[in-house]
């Protein structure tokens, strides 16, 4: 996607790690040794489909293990390369540390479109693939975690899951090889929408500061806010659906591989991803001006912009034509470093990939914690937390019955506060409260250092920091 003087997606990231290690004081070397991948492994690999075998390239790349497992996503797409896979498992490893979940970072690649396969010969490459893999204890619960990413979802990692307990019959904690799996495979509530989830707790939690607001020009919270999305796959489709029946936010746009769709009263984000699974494209959606040249709309006037598809969709040849204040990065890497200087010239708020898209890691955690402990979360204290409060309910009704009076709570009090945590509750508090705290480190060293005047070198600070402290702990 990036143009032709612009650098690869990998030295994009180094370009902005680097502007964030000039600012900060890390032992000699130390740098270097955080800021390259440790290692990439490629595989070839051939399976019978069709009666001919076909040939499929993967990588499963390890960027940093200060931490184990490291962790990161399993990525199905043709324009699958050992740069771009390098890139996100850096990103991994930075987004790890600042959302504190105890991962170094990785990430893999099949270079495939999925679409051109049945679902029977995908399973028959997504198990190869994962066989190539775990032999190599690159899928591992101690070792190495994949998850869900573009192209891939809980199908598959329900497909690596058991392919993994097949190779490990007495791993009592063979679940926990893989995230992202289906509920009935392993997997947790919450997990599917937990990076949309993520983008709008990053909201809000922005719209929370005055001066976060006033740095992007903008007032009140997210109610009536414009917003442009592109990409309604699982990411963006949540952020977008939340932002609007949640937060009272207006989609304006939607950008999709066949163009784009456009209306300033807003869009109904569900009618459009139906219209999506029925039609598969935006193309003849009632009610919004459909632009052939999708990108363009990236340009169009609104307060908040959702890059939620592909890297370098921002970049040296668009930048200086967004007209959003707000960037939230739902997809990894969509600015690249020239659009971002360009950006922050223009005084834009960009909201940094590495936190903004981090509620699908931080979710995959509690999934990892949940089958390492072979329990549901709330299992336990579920009832005993409804009796304990229905026992304060008891008691206000007796007393107002002693003063004579009848006591008349808000019709939904007694539903919501007699209601014990469940599962989904208790991830989207934990989600909830990453994401809040994650954004208050980034905040501190933004507003806090004359020296940074961004969110993303906040971010590499913040993270790289912990990184270092973890490399000093290990002697390193
Ligand atoms: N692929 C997702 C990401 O880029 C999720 C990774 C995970 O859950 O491990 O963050």
């Amino acid at each position: 996607m990036s143009v032709a003087n612009e650098p690869s997606f990998r030295e994009s990231v180094d370009m902005m790690f680097n502007r964030a290690v000039a600012l900060m004081d890390l032992p000699p070397g130390l740098e270097e040794k955080i800021r390259v991948c440790n290692a990439t492994y490629t595989v070839r690999f051939g399976v019978r489909l069709r009666g001919k075998i076909h040939t499929f390239t993967g990588y499963r790349s390890v960027h940093s293990e200060h931490m184990e497992p490291v962790k990161g996503g399993i990525r199905f797409a043709k324009a699958v390369n050992q740069d771009e896979v390098e890139a996100l498992a850096a990103l991994m490893t930075y987004k790890c540390a600042l959302v504190e979940a105890p991962f170094g970072g990785s990430k893999g690649g099949l270079c495939i479109d999925p679409r051109e396969y049945d679902e029977h010969e995908l399973e028959q490459i997504t198990r190869r693939f994962a066989y190539e893999l775990a032999k190599r204890d690159l899928i591992h619960p101690s070792q190495n975690v994949p998850a869900p990413d573009m192209g891939t979802g809980e199908r598959e990692m329900a497909w690596i899951a058991d392919q993994y307990a097949r190779m490990n019959t007495t791993d009592i904690n063979a679940k926990a090889c893989v995230t992202g799996k289906p509920i009935n495979a392993g997997g947790i509530q919450g997990r599917t929408e937990a990076t949309g989830r993520g983008v709008q707790y990053a909201l809000q939690e922005f719209f929370r500061d005055e001066r976060d607001m006033a740095a992007a020009g903008l007032t009140g919270n997210l109610e009536g806010k414009r917003v442009i999305v592109q990409g309604l796959g699982n990411v963006g489709y949540h952020a977008a659906k939340f932002l609007s029946e949640e937060d009272g936010s207006i989609v304006t746009g939607i950008i999709e591989r066949d163009g784009a769709l456009f209306n300033p009263a807003g869009l109904d984000v569900e009618a459009v991803r139906n219209w999506i699974v029925k039609h598969g494209g935006i193309t003849g959606f009632p009610d919004a001006t459909h632009t052939a040249d999708g990108a363009k709309v990236l340009e169009e006037d609104c307060d908040i912009l959702v890059p939620a598809a592909l890297e370098g969709v921002i970049n040296l040849s668009n930048a200086d034509r967004i007209k959003a204040p707000l960037i939230i990065e739902a997809a990894n890497g969509p600015v690249t470093a020239g659009a971002d200087e360009i950006l922050r010239n223009k005084g834009c708020v960009i909201i940094p990939d590495m936190y903004a898209n981090a509620g699908g890691v931080t979710v995959s955690y509690f999934e990892w914690v949940k089958n390492l402990s072979h329990i549901r979360f709330g299992r336990m204290q579920r009832r005993q937390e409804e009796s304990r409060h229905q026992l304060v309910v008891d008691q206000l009704e007796s007393l107002s019955e002693a003063m004579g009076k009848t006591w008349a709570p808000a019709p939904d009090f007694k539903d919501k506060y007699l209601r014990g945590a469940g599962e989904l509750e208790l991830v989207r508090s934990g989600l909830d409260d990453t994401m809040r705290a994650a954004y208050q480190t980034m905040r501190e060293v933004w507003h806090g250092r004359d020296d940074v005047t961004d969110l993303r070198t906040a971010a590499y600070i913040v993270a790289i920091d912990k990184v270092a402290t973890s490399y000093r702990a290990k002697g390193l």
